[in-house]
C-alpha cells in the first residue's frame, strides 16, 4: 500500500549550481549527496517536512537524466511513492495495464529499493515506487 509521497525527483544540469539555490532561496539544508552508478546520476537530497527533494545530475551523456534534460530542459522529473509492498505495487500497476520500466525492484539512492512506471502509462508522470530494504 502506498503510504506517502517520499520524494520529488528534479533533473538539473549541475548540482554545484543548484544546491546553493535551494539552500539560499528556500532555506533548505542539503542532507546528503550520493552517486548512483546504476542510473548514471549524482543526487543531492533535501528535506522539506516529510517529503524529500532529490536533485539529479547526469554523470554520463547516456544517463536517463541527460536525455530528459535534452528533451524537456531542467525541472520535475519524477514523483516517488513510498510503499510497504513494492512487489505488490508493481503487480497492481501491471494488472491495471501500466507499462513497467522495471519488472523487479533494484537498489536506488539512499539505500532504498526502487522501480519505475513508464510515464506514457501514467499520463505523463514518471512514477517511482520505493521502499526500505
Ligand atoms: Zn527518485
Amino acid at each position: 500500500m502506498i503510504q506517502r509521497i517520499d520524494h520529488l525527483g528534479i533533473a538539473v544540469k549541475s548540482l554545484d549550481e543548484t544546491v546553493p539555490v535551494y539552500e539560499k532561496a528556500l532555506g533548505l539544508k542539503c542532507g546528503h549527496r550520493e552517486e548512483v552508478p546504476s542510473q548514471k546520476v549524482r543526487t543531492a537530497f533535501f528535506e522539506a517536512g516529510e517529503v524529500h527533494l532529490e536533485l539529479l545530475e547526469a554523470t554520463d551523456p547516456e544517463s536517463p537524466i541527460a536525455k530528459f534534460i535534452e528533451k524537456n530542459g531542467e525541472g520535475i522529473h519524477h514523483i516517488a511513492f513510498y510503499t510497504d509492498d513494492i512487489t505488490g505495487q508493481l503487480a497492481q500497476a501491471k494488472e491495471a495495464g501500466c507499462r513497467l520500466i522495471h519488472e523487479e525492484p533494484f537498489e536506488g539512492a539512499a539505500g532504498k529499493l526502487v522501480a519505475f512506471l513508464h510515464p506514457k502509462s501514467t499520463h505523463g508522470v514518471l512514477t517511482e515506487f520505493c521502499t526500505s530494504k
